[in-house]
């Protein structure tokens, strides 16, 4: 067994930490240690302000000609452009719009639409089930016999992969064991047995660099809510590649998708570019909540982002597994840090009665059923520090058994 890391020794990481500015950005409460930035990102000073100043002044007194003067009408692109550096994807390739569940319907449906002669969608059993719901619902409403072909734990994604197939749809990173899929072998994977490949971004944005482009992906998703601080229920992303944007054709044919919203015609002609993915009108006040939240990446080397990830990940893993041996947590991410992304995950048959007993000790991260403890690890504002102090409350925890307490096993509605 490893030496046991002290408290100190982490204070003296944070201290040689590149990214330790960062946290005086967010708006954190007091004696809470948050370790969930994965479900909702912390929010920074600056939304606070520039949601209130689109408010105060945007709306209330520029009133209608703020969609011209203020620019809102060009805004999901805007913010578009901004992410797609977070993702490798280029200008005019990347709107912010709708939910993640609704963008995977209208890639979904757009995908079968290019590839008529298929009828396979391939995911995974493990996917979050958002994303398998909307497939679901979109194979019952086309009603011409695709099927949905789940690859089950433990089974191979390549062998799922065949000439019936018209697109694959991943999620990057694991929402529940921080499992990576290795972006350009699933890609090519797709692409030599015909298919388009439609990646969830969901866990990788903002967690950790991807590059979409240099693997030839074809579509892509993902929510700004998580690693990327936009707020509760911000607006998703959508990712088309350029090459494919002259063909795409998304169902959701609202009429800021239209070549000429403002011409009124009856008839719908889609917009020439990645503005075709659009529907409606864009909810502003969540555009410029997540406008703001992106210029804390600014000057951030992604590099810097991954290593420490890695290491509050490791340093996490290490002193649970010294600290509260016996006490029957079972880690379910990878070992290896390589195909992990920022989060971890243990298995525990009272997983969610310790949860509610650490959030009680001010230490949130969530659960997932059936009895995953899971903790995201923000390199922008979680310090070593805080890792050891969130599994020294978990040691007090388990050592008194404090998470047998009758209030811990209650459930609300969001778990
Ligand atoms: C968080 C998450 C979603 C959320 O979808 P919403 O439409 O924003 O509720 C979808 N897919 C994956 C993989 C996620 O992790």
């Amino acid at each position: 067994m490893t030496k046991e890391i002290s408290r100190a020794t982490c204070l003296e990481m944070d201290q040689a930490d590149p990214l330790a500015a960062r946290r005086d950005e967010f708006v954190l409460p007091e004696n809470i240690i948050y370790l969930d930035g994965n479900s909702l990102g912390a929010m920074t000073h600056a939304v606070a302000a520039n949601v209130e100043r689109t408010m105060r002044e945007e709306w209330a007194q520029g009133l209608i000609r703020s969609w011209n003067e203020a620019n809102w009408i060009t805004k999901a692109m805007k913010v578009g452009d901004t992410l797609a550096g977070l993702i490798g994807a280029d200008d005019g390739e990347v709107v912010v719009c709708d939910s993640t569940s609704v963008n995977v319907y209208k890639q979904l449906a757009a995908a079968l639409d290019m590839r008529p002669d298929r009828k396979v969608i391939v995911s995974e059993a493990g996917n979050f089930p958002t994303d398998l719901y909307m497939a679901q619902g979109l194979i019952a409403h086309l009603d011409r016999g695709h099927e949905l072909r789940l690859v089950q734990p433990g089974d191979s994604v390549y062998d799922a992969i065949d000439e019936d197939v018209a697109v694959v749809m991943l999620t990057h990173v694991d929402f529940k064991s921080g499992l990576i899929h290795d972006m350009d072998a699933v890609t090519r994977a797709a692409h030599d047995a015909g298919a388009l490949m439609l990646w969830d971004l969901c866990h990788t944005a903002g967690a950790m660099s991807v590059n979409l482009n240099a693997a030839g992906a074809d579509l892509a998703i993902g929510c700004t809510y998580k690693y990327l601080n936009g707020g509760p229920g911000a607006p998703a992303f959508i990712f088309v590649a350029a090459r494919l944007q002259d063909q795409i054709r998304q169902p959701l044919t609202g009429w800021m998708g239209h070549n000429a919203p403002f011409a009124f015609d009856i008839r719908f002609e889609p917009a020439s570019g990645i503005e075709r993915m659009l529907s409606g009108s864009h909810g502003i006040l969540g555009l410029s909540a997540v406008e703001t939240a992106l210029e804390v990446w600014q000057d951030v080397d992604m590099n810097d982002i991954r290593t420490k990830s890695i290491a509050l990940c490791e340093l996490f893993i290490d002193l649970v597994e010294t600290r509260c041996t016996g006490h029957g947590f079972e880690l379910i991410s990878p070992r290896d840090a390589s195909v992990r992304g920022s989060q971890i995950s243990f298995i525990h048959a009272h997983g969610f009665e310790i949860m509610q007993a650490l959030i009680g000790a001010g230490v949130i991260g969530d659960y997932r059923e059936p009895n995953v403890l899971r903790f995201g690890f923000t390199p922008l504002y979680v310090r070593f520090v805080d890792v050891w102090d969130a599994v020294d409350k978990l040691t007090t925890i388990m050592d008194g058994n404090v998470w047998q307490d009758p209030k811990y096993a209650i459930r609300g509605a969001v778990t």
